[in-house]
């Protein structure tokens, strides 16, 4: 294997369900995988070994995505190390569920700020970047009940709907440098983040999945490197539901 890197991914919140298998799914040799994770450094260390068995060579740091200094800090470190950035997933994020009437205003903080500030400050500072190579992939990871709505989860789905939003806007602000914008919408996907729902939550919202099925990481990780690939160099500003049918 040459050691020349060739591709350069970024992806946040590599060391959970869907952002290790989006890491594994965008590796192979001759590509670099940069992943950043919030506070499991043993998650991270998987992560960083199944892109080696890719072929892969894996670069991970614990950065904050709400930080807007640390992440101008962190994609200014890759672009000196890389050179470029090719691909940047905007994967990273946390629930805080609570019922509206009772949702303390640091839960709906927290949430925005991880979830959609986070996007924003990695898109803004990447994006400079791929303004200059005029190439660039992004990918954002918002859920399906940002299109849908789901009780308990105000907060979380405000994140996600603005994830929409924040595609669409910044996708007609950068086609013209060759740099296209999307979002992927997971429906259910067993991850930690689902861990927690009881076996009778769990059977009642496979009830909902027209597929049947909880979905799984690698799920979500083969759309992600779809629209990472030459396929989908005319596709820019799009939604895609990935969620077993349970939106349509
Ligand atoms: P997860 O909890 O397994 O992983 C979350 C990842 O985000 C971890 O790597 C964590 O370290 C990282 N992270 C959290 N806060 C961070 C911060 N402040 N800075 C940097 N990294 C941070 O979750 P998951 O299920 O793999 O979810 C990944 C993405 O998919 C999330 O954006 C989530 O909202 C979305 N999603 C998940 C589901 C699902 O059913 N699991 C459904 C729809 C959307």
């Amino acid at each position: 294997m040459s050691d020349a890197v060739e591709r350069v991914v970024v992806v946040t919140g590599g060391s959970g369900g869907i952002g290790k298998a989006i890491c594994v799914g965008l590796s192979a040799p001759g590509t670099a995988v940069y992943f950043n994770y919030n506070n499991n450094l043993d998650a991270a260390e998987t992560t960083a070994k199944s892109i080696s068995d890719t072929g892969g060579k894996a670069f991970y740091h614990q950065v904050d995505v709400a930080a807007e200094v640390a992440v101008a800090d962190y994609l200014k470190m890759i672009l000196k190390q890389a050179g470029r950035i090719d691909v940047l997933v905007n994967n990273a994020g946390i629930t805080r569920d609570g019922l509206l009437v009772r949702m303390k205003g640091a839960d709906w903080d927290d949430v925005m700020n991880v979830n959609l500030k986070g996007t924003f400050n990695c898109m803004k500072f990447a994006a400079k970047a791929m303004m200059k190579q005029r190439y660039g992939r992004i990918i954002n990871i918002s859920s399906v009940v940002g299109a849908s709505g789901n009780p308990g989860q105000a907060n979380y789905v405000a994140s996600k709907a603005g994830i929409i939003g924040l595609t669409k806007a910044v996708a007609r602000e950068l086609a013209s440098r060759n740099i296209t914008v999307n979002a992927v919408a997971p429906g259910y996907i067993e991850t930690d983040m689902t861990g927690d729902l009881t076996e009778k939550n769990k059977t009642a919202m496979i009830g909902r999945i027209p597929l049947g099925r909880i979905g799984t990481p690698e799920d979500i990780a083969g759309v992600v490197a779809f629209l990472a690939s030459p396929a989908a160099d005319y596709m820019t500003g799009q939604v895609i539901h990935v969620s077993g049918g349970m939106y349509m």
